[in-house]
């Protein structure tokens, strides 16, 4: 363990929780946060130094967990490019990322924390991307994997994961189903389950976007971010990232709004933003195009709904038919494939614009979180 973290605490109710064992989630059923010493960080530790290091996400060690770097799982990690869209417009390219998506950070460091706590059984339910994240990188650190996913997931990410040495095991039902399944199955057998938010480490990972993207925009973020909601673990983490920065006196001016971005077929933190309320409810039969986002209900829906409106952004939810039409367009018009869900995040932004909750030319930012390459392409 990294001796800058101090301990983790419940996201709910605040309780402290010792950093130095391996734990799922708080005794109120919440996420664990990690927090770190940021006043002997800020002392000791130059931004620009870290910035200009090679390494990917790996190169912000002073603000990650593993205490051993020589020994985290490496597959070739770095930096994603903006790509600059005109108008203000950027994205952000996750798909350049190893197994081709953003997931590859949480799980490069849930693995690489499960090892130093001398776990070797891993597992997760899916929708596609995270259980081949999982795989590679357990596979890498010597680890075994176990995936459960939807029987609809993409057919690729399925056969990435298995290739990468993961057991696969293929559900009729949505990917909390899978979660309960694999619970059952992980307490007898003894998997260790990584689930998203339901372990404090991928969220660590996740917030490695956050703190690159800072140094990207030269330490001064963009006026708003849009991000391809499911269980919401990017952008929390980036709203975590931010205020450990605001902290450490790394970044300069506002902080971006965050805009949560959903598919009409399954807008559970839509439905509850506009509602008020502080915890969503389940949405019933889930439907998208966009798998990544297909998540019925997240355990972190609170820091979700509180991200979003201290930040001043919103919750939205696209069509699948403006899904198809950004999907389309970017690839055409900008030589820029997308995967459905980044595509999704493009459909809300035009609507913010169309809408005047955002001014057309304001610096604005698109996760792109995966290779498009990974989906079944329109036609
Ligand atoms: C996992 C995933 C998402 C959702 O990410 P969260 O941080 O869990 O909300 C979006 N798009 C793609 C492609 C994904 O794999």
């Amino acid at each position: 363990m990294n001796p800058n973290v101090e301990h983790l605490e419940c996201s709910l109710e605040g309780r402290i929780y010792p950093a130095d064992r391996a734990w799922r989630l708080s005794e109120a059923g919440r996420p664990l946060l990690v927090r770190y010493r940021l006043d002997a960080i800020r002392s000791s530790v130059d931004r620009d130094r870290i910035a200009a290091r090679a390494g990917g996400f790996w190169k912000w060690r002073e603000l990650l967990p593993p205490g051993d770097f020589e020994r985290v799982p490496r597959l070739g990690e770095s930096d994603t490019p903006l790509i600059d869209l005109g108008g203000g417009l950027q994205v952000k390219d996750e798909g350049r990322l190893p197994t081709g998506s953003f997931k590859a950070r949480g799980l490069a460091l849930a693995v690489a924390m499960a090892r130093e706590f001398g776990l070797d059984k891993l597992c997760l339910p899916s929708n596609g991307n995270a259980g081949a994240a999982l795989a590679a990188y357990a596979t890498r650190a010597g680890m075994r994997s176990l995936v459960y996913c939807p029987a609809d997931t993409p057919r690729i990410n399925i056969d990435e994961t298995r290739l990468c040495g993961a057991e696969v095991v293929e559900v009729d039902g949505y990917i909390d189903d899978c979660g309960k399944l694999l619970a059952e199955r992980a307490a007898a057998e003894g998997w260790f389950d990584v689930s998203t938010l339901k372990e404090p480490y991928r969220l660590e990972g996740k917030k490695t976007m956050g703190l690159e993207l800072a140094a990207q925009f030269g330490w001064c973020l963009p006026e708003a971010i849009f991000y391809p909601t499911g269980g919401g673990t990017g952008l929390i983490g980036m709203w975590k990232a931010f205020a450990e920065l605001r902290e450490l006196g790394w970044i300069d001016g506002p902080l971006p709004k965050m805009f949560a971005v959903q598919a009409d077929g399954c807008a559970p933190m839509v439905r509850a933003w506009e509602a008020g309320e502080e915890f969503a409810a389940r949405w019933e039969s889930a439907s998208t195009c966009a798998a990544g986002i297909r998540v019925p209900q997240a355990v972190g829906d609170f820091l979700i709904l509180r991200a979003v409106r201290e930040s001043g952004g919103r919750a939205v939810a696209v069509s699948e038919h403006e899904i198809k039409t950004s999907w389309q367009a970017l690839a055409r018009e900008q030589g820029v494939l997308m995967c459905p869900e980044g595509a999704a995040t493009h459909a809300a932004w035009q609507r913010m614009v169309a809408d005047g909750v955002l001014q057309a030319g304001s610096r604005a930012l698109l996760f792109n979180c995966a290779t498009g390459l990974k989906y079944p392409l329109p036609i």
